[in-house]
């Protein structure tokens, strides 16, 4: 195994998992897909600043108010610098890859798209990268164009070349699947987009904890993710725009912060990223974010990679070893720290349940991703997703669990 990591050290940040769950020790946590564990770092800076800063941001001239500003700003800061953005006026904090993507089919869908314009997604996208255009759909009469997958679950490149018309707007598409953990190769993707002068918007709710990002170098237009599945809090993530994009798209929500002047008569609105942050942000979410990700990259996304490639790969061999196990997706080499299985005839379900009752969390269903399932002629998978505090051991367990729950069978 690539001892790269300090796995001991790893762990010890992260509380939770010394917890016992139905008398079993050590948890065995491979549910990171959905969302990731919290490390002290980020809990604490919370807790900090709810006991010694808190005061709401940007509008106040007192002291509390004017350090929260500054922590939210700082983070801001820390955001540009993480996804190699020019300029902060690029990052608008949301709610997370759901918010981010709403925001872009909604604006960006009223500023250029018009009854029978396209949008290119996948048949391998989350929900949420499916529904947003869909409420665009009913909203202006857009079509839906979805690039078909292989049956090994990687995207059929020569067919998404083949979608291009002079009605597509924009391409949306996820950078690593949350069922398959395919990667998508993103940087073809822009380039083949660009060249037909479409707009790329990538969702990397499921890259961002596994893979350096450098959005200058992808070239991709818009970017999305969630702090929660890269070790921060939840009810936070990023939409990354190029600002000349940001800067001709509409507002998404009207109220506070996201205006220069109101009247009854007009109202003007605020400057990037301001124009897309109505209301009260979460300041204190985005120290966590901004904690999570100096945790991330104070480890080095080369040593993350190598251990989470590492443990993919071997999640893949020891699992194959199982009778009836099948395994959706690419083989090992071009896929991220995803695995979705079913057992034989076991249903994922009970699978998944017995499983926990061993003190191992997966998830089970359809991951919100309704059409994927559809297109893999099941209803549901089990899925072990891996992160950076994950061991061989934890593999071992699941391998073994699985087993003990085939001969309960
Ligand atoms: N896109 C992908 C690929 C995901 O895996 C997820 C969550 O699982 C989302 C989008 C939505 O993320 P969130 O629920 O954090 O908004």
């Amino acid at each position: 195994m690539t001892e790269t990591l300090n796995i001991a050290a790893i762990r010890a940040d992260f509380p939770i998992l010394q917890k016992v769950i139905y008398g079993k020790y050590p948890l065995v946590y491979l549910d990171n897909a959905a969302t990731t564990q919290k490390p002290r770092s980020v809990v604490e800076a919370m807790t900090e600043e709810y006991y010694n800063v808190n005061a709401n941001v940007h509008r106040g001239v007192h002291f509390l108010s004017q350090q929260a500003t500054d922590l939210h700003e700082a983070s801001r800061e820390t955001v540009r610098r993480f996804l190699g953005a020019r300029s902060t006026s690029e990052i608008v904090f949301t709610r997370g890859t759901t918010e981010s993507i709403n925001l872009v089919a909604s604006c960006f869908g009223e500023a250029f798209m018009k009854e029978g314009d396209e949008v290119i997604i996948s048949e391998m996208e989350h929900h949420s990268n499916i529904v947003s255009w869909q409420l665009a759909e009913q909203r202006l009469g857009i079509r839906l164009r979805v690039c078909p997958i292989t049956d090994d679950g990687l995207l059929c490149m020569d067919e998404f070349e083949k979608l291009f018309n002079d009605r597509t707007k924009i391409v949306s598409l996820t950078y690593v699947s949350n069922v398959l953990g395919t990667v998508n190769p993103v940087r073809d993707i822009v380039r083949i987009s660009h060249e037909h002068g479409v707009p790329v918007l990538i969702d990397g709710a499921q890259s961002t904890p596994h893979m350096k990002v450098d959005v200058q170098e992808l070239g991709c237009d818009f970017f999305a993710f969630s702090g929660h599945k890269i070790y921060g809090p939840t009810g936070i993530g990023v939409l990354y725009g190029k600002e000349e994009w940001l800067d001709r798209l509409p507002p998404y929500m009207g109220g506070g912060e996201m205006i220069k002047t109101v009247s009854f008569e007009r109202t003007t609105f605020n400057d990037l990223p301001y124009k897309f942050e109505a209301g009260t942000p979460d300041y204190v979410a985005s120290t966590g974010l901004a904690r999570a990700l100096d945790y991330v990259t104070g480890i080095g996304f080369d040593a993350i990679e190598a251990h989470e490639r590492d443990l993919t790969a071997y999640a893949m061999r020891r699992l194959m070893e199982v009778e009836g196990m099948k395994i959706y997706g690419p083989g090992a080499e071009e896929r991220d720290a995803v695995v979705s299985f079913q057992v034989a005839n076991i249903h994922h379900l009970d699978m998944g349940t017995l499983l926990d009752r061993l003190g191992i969390a997966v998830r089970t269903g359809h991951h919100c991703a309704e059409p994927l399932m559809r297109r893999l002629g099941i209803e549901g998978t089990c899925r072990a997703s891996f992160a950076l505090y994950n061991t061989r051991e934890d593999v071992d367990a699941l391998v073994e669990g699985i087993r003990r729950v085939s001969q309960m069978f």
